[in-house]
């Protein structure tokens, strides 16, 4: 079939090419945008999921790795740092140890090794040797200052009472002339194999430590400090903060750092406040020999900077993401309900009637098999409804000429109707005429039997011509032109003419004929020759079908209506033709024998009469036991159209 441009939806129609009909269409709730809608938002949802999930993921585990990365690194940086002031303060010691193996008695060698001592390890401020008895025998020290303490009793003495067991003794940090930091270090003097001759007592300044410390730098803002496990502070940076002898105790990092950590494997950062109370991120290194610790601190902020604008870039990555999967989502959206959209509106048009419209929809899946399933329905009904066409135009073709031919047959019956009036009712009416007129004229001169043959010519005519005005009276019913001469009538005077018409037919007295007429019936207003005629062809009948018994008409007056009632004792009528006895030229089964005259018109004109009059007809008969018309007609048949 040929395509029509017009009619046809193409793909790029739909929706149309800018977003913001789309968007209309994905938005403006129930309806038809529903599925677009629900294909918008799940493949939204898959793939936007897709995207923050992973995003989040990824996210978490930076965080997670680059706190280990601090931790690691402020680990690395306080074990560094640890492992260089153990080594300061154990180098120390190995100098101290070997000043105490000198061999030398006298007092200028001991004097040598101490000032040996003071030039090989540059932090040792002054050096005291005690004897066994806590004595001070020689000193040394780099400041001239210095008060000797030469002669002093130092038996008392933390230092001198450990290094004495032979113990080396590392003294608590000391502050001296309130400036830097210093501690006692003092090692036992052993001669032939472990007699304890005395002990070497040296001032170890720690300013090294600070150098130490000082130079760690973590991040930009970074620091390093040494602390006793009391919590004093041995280096900081900020050489004040030492001086002032801030106590550090009470800080969770400086806490945790002598807190006995077992089994931690991996390093851990710390998230506490430092000094200044500000927040920081801290690792911490302890150095066991001294019982000190060196902790890290860098302020949280730097810390996490670098994280923080991971984040920031996952986060916009994020961003783009998700519009991208905004529009890929539009897009899949689209592209699946887009076609069902077509294809719906053009079973719409298809369903409206629009039958050589057809779809054009190249998908290249079951959407477009579908709008090729669509095409060939329409293809289909569009041939069935030519078809339908092309039947109907012929039956109207029929029609017309059956109608034709019913106007044909009209006419013939006009003329038929015509003819039967000039060419049968003429001649009949001159043969009663005449026959009347010979009946008279030859009253008294014929012999009986010819009188009785004249007499049965003259009921036969008049039987005929009857007849032929039921036949042309029903003709006249069936073109519409019978009319209705309503005036006043005496129902008690027509009944009475028509019952001495039908005594003429009776035969002998084996019929009776009963006529009852209410007195109370008041004149009536209808049509007196049809109300003579259904009276006639009621009585008509019954005579005709009675052998004998009795014949009865009654008239009354009953809810403001005339009610005619005609009964016999005749044959009756069978079950089955009771409700046809009113078509025209039925004749009941029990009719049919040849003696019964007729011709099935009586009944259909008396219901025709009595319905022109305004009034119903009924029946009541059993075959054998007789019958009885009831007709009930108004008072008043006023004026009536013709039918
Ligand atoms: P026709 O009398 O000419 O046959 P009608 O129309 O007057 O035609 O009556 C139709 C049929 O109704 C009759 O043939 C007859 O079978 C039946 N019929 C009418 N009146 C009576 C009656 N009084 N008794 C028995 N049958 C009747």
């Amino acid at each position: 079939m040929q395509m029509d441009k017009k009619s046809s939806i193409r793909l790029l129609d739909f929706p149309s090419d800018n977003l913001k009909s789309l968007l209309t269409l994905l938005f403006r709730g129930r309806g038809r945008g529903r599925l677009l809608r629900h294909y918008f938002l799940i493949s939204l949802l898959l793939i936007a999921g897709g995207l923050i999930t992973s995003g989040l993921l990824e996210i978490y585990f930076r965080y997670q790795e680059s706190k280990e990365q601090l931790a690691f690194q402020q680990q690395e940086t306080a074990t560094v740092a640890a492992i260089k002031i153990g080594t300061f303060i154990h180098d120390i010691e190995t100098a101290i140890k070997a000043a105490t193996k000198s061999p030398g008695a006298e007092r200028e060698d001991i004097d040598f090794e101490l000032r040996r001592l003071l030039y090989l390890a540059p932090a040792i401020n002054q050096a005291v040797i005690l004897s066994i008895d806590g004595g001070a025998r020689t000193q040394v020290s780099r400041s001239r200052a210095v008060s000797s303490d030469t002669g002093k009793d130092f038996s008392s003495s933390a230092a001198f009472q450990q290094a004495r067991q032979g113990r080396s003794y590392f003294g608590p940090v000391y502050f001296a002339g309130e400036s830097e930091p210093y501690m006692t270090v003092a090692l036992p003097i052993e001669r032939y194999g472990g007699s304890i001759t005395g002990v070497l007592q040296a001032e170890v300044n720690l300013k090294y430590v600070w150098d130490v410390v000082s130079a760690i730098k973590q991040g930009k803002a970074g620091y390093a400090y040494a602390v006793t496990r009391s919590g004093d502070l041995i280096a900081h940076p900020d050489i004040s903060w030492v001086l002032q002898h801030r106590n550090l105790s009470q800080l969770s990092q400086v806490k945790a750092a002598f807190q006995p950590d077992v089994g931690v494997t991996q390093a851990k950062a710390l998230v506490a406040n430092n000094l200044a109370g500000d927040k920081v991120i801290s690792s911490h290194a302890l150095i066991p020999t001294l019982d000190w610790a060196v902790v890290i601190e860098q302020p949280v902020e730097e810390a996490y900077e670098p994280l923080y604008a991971s984040m920031l870039r996952t986060s916009s990555l994020l961003l783009v993401g998700l519009g991208v999967a905004l529009l890929a989502s539009l897009f899949v959206a689209r592209r699946v309900v887009g076609p069902l959209e077509v294809l719906r509106s053009g079973a719409e048009r298809i369903g409206g009637g629009d039958l050589d419209f057809r779809l054009n929809i190249k998908t290249g899946n079951e959407i477009e098999i579908l709008a090729d399933e669509f095409n060939n329905m329409a293809a289909h009904l569009s041939e069935a409804y030519t078809g339908l066409e092309r039947k109907v135009a012929e039956r109207t073709r029929e029609l017309t000429l059956a109608n034709e031919k019913l106007e044909e047959a009209s006419k013939l019956k006009s003329q038929f109707l015509a003819n039967v009036n000039h060419e049968l009712r003429t001649p009949v009416s001159a043969i009663i005429g005449y026959a009347r007129l010979l009946r008279r004229e030859t009253e008294g001169q014929i012999a009986p039997l010819q009188r009785e043959n004249l007499q049965d010519l003259l009921n036969n005519a008049e039987r005929l011509l009857a007849q032929i005005d039921s036949v042309l009276d029903f003709a006249t019913i069936e073109a519409g032109k019978m009319e209705v001469r309503v005036e006043r009538v005496r129902v008690e005077e027509i009944i009475q003419g028509a019952a001495s018409t039908i005594e003429t037919i009776l035969h002998d007295n084996s019929i009776k004929l009963i006529r009852e007429i209410a007195p109370e019936i008041p004149t009536l207003n209808t049509d007196r020759e049809k109300l003579r005629q259904i009276i006639l062809n009621l009585l008509d009948n019954a005579v005709k079908f009675t052998e004998r018994g009795e014949i009865k008409i009654t008239a009354s007056q009953q809810n403001g209506s005339l009610k005619l009632v005609v009964s016999d004792t005749g044959i009756g009528i069978e079950k089955g033709d009771l409700t046809r006895i009113f078509e025209e030229f039925h004749r009941g089964d029990g009719s049919s024998a040849k003696k019964y005259r007729g011709t099935g018109l009586g009944l259909a004109i008396v219901k025709k009469f009595v319905q022109l009059l305004g009034g119903e007809i009924a029946v009541e008969s059993e075959a054998g036991k007789g019958s009885t018309f009831t007709v009930t007609l108004p008072l008043d048949s006023g004026a009536r159209a013709s039918v």
